[in-house]
């Protein structure tokens, strides 16, 4: 019988085979993140008056945008 193990990123949920692998993944994800601007659209679009779309910046300055499904 063999024994396997496996590493997985406590962040992303992914399964490496190496404690190296996943401690890359894990150092890779952007966690300090805060919402740079918020762009909300009329309430027959987004009753529950969430945005339809926010622009998110991490350490690094990069800004990046995201749209909900739905
Ligand atoms: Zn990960």
């Amino acid at each position: 019988m063999q024994k396997i193990i496996s590493y997985v990123c406590d962040h992303c949920g992914y399964e490496y085979e190496t404690e190296e692998e996943a401690i890359v993944c894990e150092q890779n994800h952007k966690l300090e993140l805060r919402v740079f601007e918020a762009i909300h659209t009329p309430i027959g679009e987004a009753a529950d008056g969430y945005p339809r779309r926010v622009i998110l910046t991490g350490e690094d300055g990069k800004h990046v945008w995201y749209t909900r499904d739905k």
